[in-house]
């Protein structure tokens, strides 16, 4: 055991009693608050953190798995991963400073940003962080001269153009760049240990990453003739976060373990490993946010009349969160968010048509529209699900809300399992080859959807 969590880090969910119930406890609690108004919290529910490493230790066994912290960088993610044993990924000074104040060592530090700022780079050469990636010249320079003793990954480009959201774009040196990099490094005495990539996330083509580590295969052999001693290949994230994406995070393995085999074979010397980011923590994450606003909106269609005779009508409701902040995936990640409500309507309740805005004053900032939903008020609590990923730490931006308070809960045999760093093959695994027994029962969606809100036969 590492020492990176403690019992205080989280409340301590004994059997019977789960991540709902504490949602509930604290919507509660915050209604009734009287100093202070809260508008959104989260709720993360660290078991599943843990699930996911042990089925990503059964899945991918010849993958060293780093976090990539940019994803969500809150503390009690931070340490359970670190007490996990994980390596970080980091894209800045700040990132690099939070996970060596939780007590990770430099050497399981990587500064995987293709551009940095000097600086950062000065920061990374003062504490010991030796691993960084680059994907040009420039860089190359920079380190020479800030970081000398550093040891570069490069970082290729992938045909990331199904992805939903693509980093080649941005980052990544085409394979036929990378000969003149490996040269120009040769000439400046910087070692160049390995490569990386990234295939965007949201991927729908697991054989991308089987393109991806063949590319790598050449660009080994191409080091490997001018000298540099490359033994490191990086993976990089992309790997979904939530049981219903469209390519199932078991199908990658099957793909990304086969190409290894093929391309890397055991034995061959090189460490393979990832960066991932919303596979650990999407769907740890719930977030509750109340409605602070609404109003009735006439829908001004000459003509057209309800069949009761009243003009139709839609509900705007007005949250604390919107795009700016904890919902930006719907900006950047195509994401439609699924509210889930608290009180469960009763079936006669009529429904009508609505939508969900943000905080800030702005005709975008809107989270979901086309919902059928049943009368709401001010006060009423929303419940999002699947919300760990590139959210928390948002809040500020634009106008939106202050960063939102988290709560932390693990149950008490996740905690043992995890004191006892328990291996996957320890654990008893039910049909599906899932570790349930270390999650505090949230995954179970149907129990937490208090009812339908709405169906995609509803959605206008
Ligand atoms: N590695 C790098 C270099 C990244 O930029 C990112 C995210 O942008 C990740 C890893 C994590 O990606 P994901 O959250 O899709 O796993």
């Amino acid at each position: 055991m590492a020492g990176c969590l403690s019992e205080a880090d989280f409340v301590m969910v004994e059997e019977g009693f789960s991540t709902r119930d504490l949602l509930e406890q604290l919507t509660l609690g915050a209604s009734q608050a009287t100093t202070e108004e809260v508008a959104a919290f989260f709720v993360a529910d660290l078991g599943a953190v843990v699930r996911k490493h042990f089925c990503f230790l059964k899945c991918l066994p010849r993958v060293r798995p780093f976090y990539a912290v940019k994803c969500n960088s809150s503390p009690g993610v931070l340490k359970v991963l670190a007490e996990l044993g994980l390596g970080f990924s980091c894209a800045n000074k700040a990132e690099m400073e939070l996970v060596q104040h939780i007590g990770v060592p430099a050497s399981k530090i990587i500064y995987a940003n293709p551009c940095k700022q000097i600086a950062h780079i000065k920061y990374a050469a003062k504490h010991g962080v030796r691993l960084l990636s680059f994907d040009n010249e420039m860089e190359l320079a920079k380190v020479v001269k800030s970081h000398p003793s550093a040891k570069m990954v490069l970082c290729i480009a992938t045909d990331d153009s199904h992805s939903r959201s693509r980093l080649s774009l941005k980052f990544g040196v085409s394979l036929k760049s990378c000969r003149h990099l490996l040269e120009d490094a040769k000439r400046n005495h910087v070692e160049v240990v390995g490569v990386s990539f990234h295939i965007g996330s949201g991927c729908p083509d697991p054989q991308a990453y089987a393109q991806s580590i063949a590319d790598a295969r050449l660009v080994f052999e191409m080091g490997a003739e001018l000298g540099h001693r490359m033994h490191i290949l990086d993976l990089g994230g992309g790997f979904p976060g939530v049981e219903g994406a469209k390519v199932r995070f078991e199908e990658i393995s099957s793909v990304v373990n086969s190409a290894l085999d093929l391309y890397f074979p055991e034995g061959c010397g090189v460490d393979i490993l990832a960066k991932l980011g919303r596979y650990y923590v999407t769907s740890a994450f719930t977030l509750a946010v109340s409605i602070i606003a609404k109003k009735e909106v006439l829908l001004e269609q000459p003509g057209r009349e309800e069949e009761n005779g009243s003009a139709p009508k839609t509900i705007l409701y007005q949250l604390g969160e919107g795009e700016y902040g904890i919902f930006n995936s719907v900006l950047f990640d195509n994401a439609c968010p699924t509210p889930i409500l608290q009180k469960k309507p009763s079936t006669e309740q009529p429904l009508y048509s609505s939508s969900l805005w943000g905080p800030v004053i702005d005709g975008c900032d809107c989270i979901a529209e086309g919902l059928w939903l049943p009368q709401l008020h001010v006060g009423d609590w929303l419940v999002f699900e699947n919300m760990g990923a590139y959210t928390v730490g948002m809040g500020s931006l634009l106008g939106g809300a202050q960063t939102c308070r988290i709560t932390y809960a693990m149950s008490r045999v996740t905690w043992e399992a995890l004191r006892g760093q328990l291996l996957p093959a320890e654990q008893d695994e039910d049909a599906e080859g899932t570790c349930k027994p270390l999650s505090c029962g949230w995954e179970i969606t149907d129990t937490l959807c208090m009812g339908p809100v709405f169906t995609p036969a509803s959605i206008m």
